[in-house]
C-alpha cells in the first residue's frame, strides 16, 4: 500500500519525496462501455492511477445486444488505453436470480445481488493483480435499486469491499474513502454528480474530446417490462435453476404457456424460425405447418407425449401465424427425437390464444 505525506484531503498531491520508492497506485474498474464507468476511469488516469478493466457479462447483458450497458466496451477499453479482462456469470447468475437475498426492482432485475457479483470479481482481480482499490462508474441517485447510500453500504459489506470502492463520479457526495485518505486519490479533483441528469457528465466528455458519447443505458433485459414477465413465468414454472438455453429461448418468438409443465415457443420470423431450431433440445417437440409457409413452433416441458390435448392447442396456434386458410383445416408436422407425425386441425382465433400467451 502507498504512504503518502498529506496534511489533509483537499490538499493531497501524490507521492512520496523519493520517487524511486514509490509504488504506482493501481485500481482495477468495472467497465460497463457506457459513458459513466469510461468517465471515472479517464479521472482516474488523469491522477496517475494505473487502471485495469473488468466487464461482466450476463445472460441478460452481452456485449454486442446493441442497447446493454456493455456495448463497445472492448473498444471503450481500448481508446482508453487499458487492458480489459471479461468476467462471464453464466449458472451462477441464473440461481441467484431464483431467489436474490435483496430482491428485484421493478422488473426481475436483481441489481444488489447482481452489483454484488460484480463487485466480488473485482475484488477478485484487485487482489490477483495487487491492485489498491476498486472504481467504477456509479452514481448516487442515478438507478432507484442500486445507486443510493443504503444500497452502496449493502453491497460492500456483502463483498467485504469497505473502504475499497471508489466513485469518482459522485464521491464528493459519499464519505471519504479509506483510498481518499490514504491519498492515493485526490477528493479535490473527484466530482459531486447526482441523480439522473446526464449534464455534467455530458460537458466532462467534451472535456475529455469523446465523441458520440453513447446514450445512457436502461439496465440489462431484467429491467424491461415485457421480458421480466417471461422471465418470471419461467422461474415460477420450472422446478430446478433455468438453463442458459432457457434463457435464450426467452429472447426470441412468442411464448405461450399451455400448462403448469409447458410452454411453447413461437418463431416470428425467418431468422427466429431458425434459432428457435438451433436450441432445440433432445426433449422438445418441433411443430410446422406442412404445406405452408409459417412458424417453427417448440413444445418444451414434462409429460407432453401423454397430452394430447397440449399437441392439438400447440398446432392451432401454430397455424394462427402460418399463411394458411382461417376457416379450414391444415396439416401441422410434428417432429420429435423419437418419431414423428402428423395431424390436421384448424387455427386458433385470436381471442382463443390470448389467455395462452406469456
Ligand atoms: S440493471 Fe441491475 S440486474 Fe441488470 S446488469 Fe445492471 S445491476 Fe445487474
Amino acid at each position: 500500500m502507498v504512504t503518502l505525506n498529506h496534511k489533509n484531503n483537499d490538499e493531497k498531491s501524490f507521492g512520496p519525496e523519493d520517487e524511486k520508492d514509490k509504488k504506482k497506485v493501481k485500481a482495477v474498474a468495472l467497465l460497463s462501455g457506457g459513458l459513466d464507468s469510461s468517465l471515472a476511469v479517464r479521472m482516474m488516469l488523469d491522477q496517475g492511477v494505473d487502471v485495469e478493466a473488468i466487464a461482466i457479462k450476463t445472460p441478460f447483458c452481452d456485449f454486442d445486444c446493441g442497447k446493454g450497458c456493455g456495448h463497445k466496451v472492448k473498444e471503450v477499453a481500448t481508446e482508453l488505453g487499458i487492458r480489459l479482462q471479461t468476467v462471464y456469470f453464466g449458472d451462477e447468475y441464473l440461481k441467484m436470480l431464483k431467489n436474490p437475498k435483496y430482491g428485484y426492482g421493478s422488473g426481475m432485475n436483481p441489481c444488489i445481488d447482481c452489483r454484488g457479483m460484480m463487485y466480488n470479481a473485482a475484488k477478485k482481480h484487485m487482489e490477483k493483480i495487487n491492485a489498491d482499490f476498486i472504481v467504477t462508474g456509479e452514481v448516487l441517485g442515478q438507478r432507484p435499486m442500486s445507486q443510493n447510500h443504503r444500497s452502496f453500504d449493502i453491497i460492500e459489506n456483502e463483498t467485504n469491499t469497505q473502504g475499497k470502492i471508489l466513485r469518482p463520479l459522485s464521491a464528493k457526495h459519499l464519505p471519504i474513502t479509506e483510498i481518499e485518505k490514504e491519498g492515493l486519490v485526490n477528493r479535490k479533483n473527484l466530482k459531486n454528480i447526482k441523480g439522473r441528469s446526464r449534464k455534467i457528465q455530458l460537458s466532462l466528455a467534451n472535456k475529455y474530446e469523446i465523441i458520440d458519447p453513447p446514450n445512457a443505458a436502461g439496465g440489462c433485459l431484467l429491467t424491461d417490462p415485457m421480458f421480466s414477465k417471461r422471465v418470471k413465468d419461467l422461474y415460477k414454472h420450472e422446478k430446478n435453476v433455468p438453463t442458459i438455453n432457457d434463457i435464450e429461448l426467452l429472447k426470441i418468438g412468442r411464448h405461450f404457456r399451455l400448462n403448469a409443465d409447458c410452454k411453447l415457443i413461437v418463431g416470428r420470423n425467418e431468422s427466429e424460425n431458425f434459432m428457435v431450431d438451433s436450441l432445440y433440445e433432445n426433449s422438445d417437440w418441433i411443430l410446422y405447418a406442412k404445406d405452408y409457409a409459417g412458424p417453427v413452433g417448440l413444445l418444451r416441458g414434462e409429460n407432453i407425449e401423454t397430452d394430447e390435448k397440449l399437441i392439438t392447442i400447440s398446432a392451432k396456434i401454430i397455424l394462427r401465424y402460418a399463411d394458411v386458410p382461417k376457416d379450414k383445416e391444415s396439416v401441422v408436422k410434428i417432429k420429435t427425437k423419437n418419431f414423428e407425425y402428423e395431424i390436421s386441425t384448424v387455427p386458433f382465433k385470436d381471442q382463443e390464444i390470448s389467455s395462452f400467451r406469456i
